[in-house]
């Protein structure tokens, strides 16, 4: 299978050639048309499989459709939530990469650094935010954040963020999100706590395992 056969919009396919990706992996290839066709996934797969291009590229091609449909208003629509600075970061880069011809512009937020470049980043109006649990929940305390306009939402490393004892966050965090929502959850693992979490967050999921 070739990207080509994935029904991606030409900016994505032409990203995707500049990176000599010829073929997507495993999880892309299951996932991507899942969430093209906007449904819940609930994904089994570690980091080096592909999994953040498997979220990442029909994403990116939901906001750039949005935005053709809609003329572009401007607020949060995608929300990423991972455990980590780096992996926030390779999450942002991914974006970037993958969206470089979209138009559609991310930011990404974490702790242990000051807040105010953070802030200022906001301001620019990105379509995507990427962001670690207490950063998120610190700024949108301070009215910097609305989570009103999420309209795909992605829980990553959903095994790591609990095992980090981030529960009460993710919880405050998908409390604030909007029912209507596009939901993807990803875990390296299934114990019983990360499917009665992942209950909570998705409706009627498709299942990819790689
Ligand atoms: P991830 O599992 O999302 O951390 O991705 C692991 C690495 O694989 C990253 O460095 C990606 O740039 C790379 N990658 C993701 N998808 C592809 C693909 N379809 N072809 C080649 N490399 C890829």
């Amino acid at each position: 299978m070739r990207f080509e056969d994935l029904e991606l919009v030409p900016p994505i396919l032409k990203a995707l050639r500049e990176e000599k990706y010829t073929e997507p992996t495993s999880i892309q290839e299951k996932a991507i048309p899942f969430v093209l066709n906007r449904d819940d996934v609930l994904g089994s797969a570690q980091t080096g499989t592909g999994k953040t291009a498997a979220f990442a590229i029909p994403i990116l091609q939901h906001l750039f459709l949005d935005r053709q449909k809609h003329n572009g208003s401007h607020k949060i629509k995608a929300l990423v939530v991972t455990p980590t600075r780096e992996l926030a970061i390779q999450i942002a880069e991914s974006f970037t990469t993958y969206g470089k011809f979209t138009g559609i512009k991310n930011v990404v937020i974490f702790g242990g650094v000051t807040q105010r470049p953070q802030i200022d980043a906001l301001r620019r109006r990105p379509d995507i935010l990427v962001a670690t649990p207490g950063r998120l929940l610190d700024l949108m305390d301070q009215g910097f954040i609305s989570l009103n306009d999420i309209e795909y939402f992605v829980l990553d490393e959903a095994d790591r963020m609990l095992d980090m004892g981030f529960i009460h966050d993710i919880r405050k965090i998908i409390a604030r999100l909007p029912e209507k929502r596009q939901s993807l959850f990803f875990s390296a693992t299934m114990p019983k706590n990360i499917v009665e979490l992942s209950r909570k967050i998705l409706k009627n999921p498709r299942k990819v395992a790689v």
